[in-house]
């Protein structure tokens, strides 16, 4: 579904779109009740792209009253799983024949490279809707191992409203994730994308609509984190909320979770993964390679990015002049043109914070072997170069703390124990990577690691059949795979005495 389109063709495409801008509540647009609208901004060129409704707590509402009255009146809820999977997959189909324009507005609205967006997010986005549509008509409940005189039935039911708050790194494939099991289960959902990239959610609300997906059952509610978020996170009659994001916004969510209703939270948080490089690594270009594509892809705004380098003394001079030279190939851009590998930092407060990230790291005695500046600044765009630190040590700021922008923390270590024992150390658990001969050592390391995620010999490698999600402050719970049902599911229990 690659895109072949040119820089010339993406303009002009820019030119002519017609930005959906309202929030989408009971099957219908509708303007934030107070009127109010926030700037959506281009991270290209900091111009505005458009104003987008701001909900708030009376939007929250009406669209969790739209989502409740639609799931109590079964017509998503209890319609057969063979017509819901039918509905999804047209919906899935909608998001392909819209790939070139979503991928358009990702692209736009978080600055992410149009090469990403048209053969990544917005593919995997269809990807992802289909696969839980296919699954929903072939999963079984249970019967217990009662005796002959009980039937105990085990089922699984829609757990009823759920809210969805999600970030801007990868806006609809994050929300895609968690719409494509909760609505295939039944639900009712009502969706906040990030305030700074709320354009495909609120255009894909239609094509929900479009392919069958009954009125009230989706509902899309732009808007800022402390309004429309919080009222969301505190609403009474939301069963669930299953939030991607940071780790200090995850912690309120807990929060909010306990001051109303206990809803089931669900979150999906903040990452600092460890990327160790053995000495007998099988393939150090290819690691090396990996490495580079693992802290500089998606501008470094990736949650299970390997923002820690843990390498072999003995090899770290070879493997980091490998490294950098596939970091200088990938350049940020203008993110229109597809011959860029790297696009523009989501906005300018991140772009501050990543700056600030990078100054800390300086002012700790760590090493800036390449990058560690603003580039491309003629554009008004907020580019950064791909930046690489050696001689960090895994105490630092930079080591220890998400910086969600392209910059490296290179750690070297002398053994396997002392790279699992640093890799390990921090409040993190997401995802993690070995690179090593020895099959004995990667299944130790694996088995050693407390991470969400292992690759051996990859990195950022999977698809849907695997789960994804964190141990330790990166979250609770898991993405993709069947095991995402579980999140939008409640277990019920009938005991029928047959004595
Ligand atoms: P964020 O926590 O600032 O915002 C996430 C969402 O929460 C946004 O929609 C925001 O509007 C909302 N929000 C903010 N404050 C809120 C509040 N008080 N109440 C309710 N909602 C609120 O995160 P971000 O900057 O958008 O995204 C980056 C973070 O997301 C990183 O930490 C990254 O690691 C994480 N992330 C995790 C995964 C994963 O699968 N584990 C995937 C992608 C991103």
């Amino acid at each position: 579904m690659a895109s072949d389109r040119s820089l010339q063709d993406w303009r002009s495409a820019a030119k002519g779109l017609d930005f959906r801008s309202q929030a989408f509540i009971d099957g219908r647009y509708v303007d934030a009740a107070s009127g109010a609208t926030f700037d959506s901004v281009n991270p290209a060129n900091g111009r505005v792209l458009t104003a987008v409704a701001a909900t708030d707590a009376e939007d929250v509402d009406r669209a969790v009253a739209a989502a409740r009255s639609a799931f109590d009146s079964g017509r998503w809820a209890r319609m057969s799983p063979r017509d819901r999977k039918t509905v999804m997959l047209r919906f899935a189909e909608k998001v392909e024949q819209h790939a070139d324009e979503l991928a358009l507005l990702e692209t736009l609205d978080m600055g992410k490279p149009i090469a990403d967006s048209t053969s990544i997010d917005i593919p995997e986005t269809a990807r992802c809707l289909a696969w839980y549509g296919e699954a929903i008509d072939k999963i079984y409940d249970e019967v217990a191992p009662t005796g002959a005189d009980a039937l105990g039935l085990i089922t699984r039911e829609p757990v009823g409203v759920v809210a969805c708050i999600v970030p801007w790194n990868f806006p609809l494939l994050m929300a895609a994730w968690k719409l494509g099991p909760a609505l295939a289960s039944g639900n009712s959902v009502v969706l906040k994308p990030s305030e700074k990239s709320p354009l495909t959610a609120v255009r894909i609300a239609e094509l929900a609509a479009e392919s069958g997906i009954p009125d009230g059952v989706f509902n899309v509610l732009p808007g800022l984190g402390t309004t429309a978020g919080k009222a969301l996170a505190l609403h009474m009659d939301v069963d669930c909320l299953a939030f991607t994001g940071s780790t200090a916004v995850g912690k309120l969510i807990l929060q909010y979770s306990g001051q109303s209703n206990m809803k089931r939270v669900w979150l999906e948080c903040g990452g600092k993964s460890p990327n160790i490089v053995l000495a007998d690594c099988p393939d150090l270009t290819r690691a090396a390679e990996a490495a580079a594509s693992g802290i500089f892809f998606n501008q470094g705004e990736v949650c299970s990015a390997a923002s820690r380098l843990l390498v072999d003394t003995s090899i770290k001079e070879a493997f980091l002049e490998k490294l950098m030279a596939a970091g200088q190939r990938m350049q940020p851009g203008d993110p229109l043109d597809p011959a860029s590998p790297m696009g523009a930092i989501v906005d300018q407060v991140q772009f501050d914070n990543v700056m600030a990230y990078i100054e800390t790291g300086r002012k700790e005695g760590a090493t800036v072997r390449m990058g560690g500046e603003r580039v491309l600044a003629e554009t008004g765009g907020w580019f950064v170069a791909p930046t690489v630190f050696d001689d960090v040590r895994n105490d630092m700021v930079i080591a220890q703390q998400e910086i969600f922008g392209p910059v490296l923390s290179t750690i070297a270590f002398r053994d396997a124990d002392e790279a699992l024992r640093l890799a390990n150390a921090v409040d993190y658990g997401l995802a993690a990577a070995v690179w090593t001969r020895d099959v004995r050592v990667a299944h130790r390391i694996a088995r050693g690691l407390r991470a969400g995620t292992v690759w051996i010999n990859c990195y950022e490698a999977g698809d849907m059949t695997v789960p994804f999600g964190g141990f330790k402050e990166s979250g609770n719970g898991r993405d993709k795979s069947l095991h995402a049902f579980d999140k939008y599911v409640e277990l019920k229990t009938t005991w029928i005495d047959l004595s």
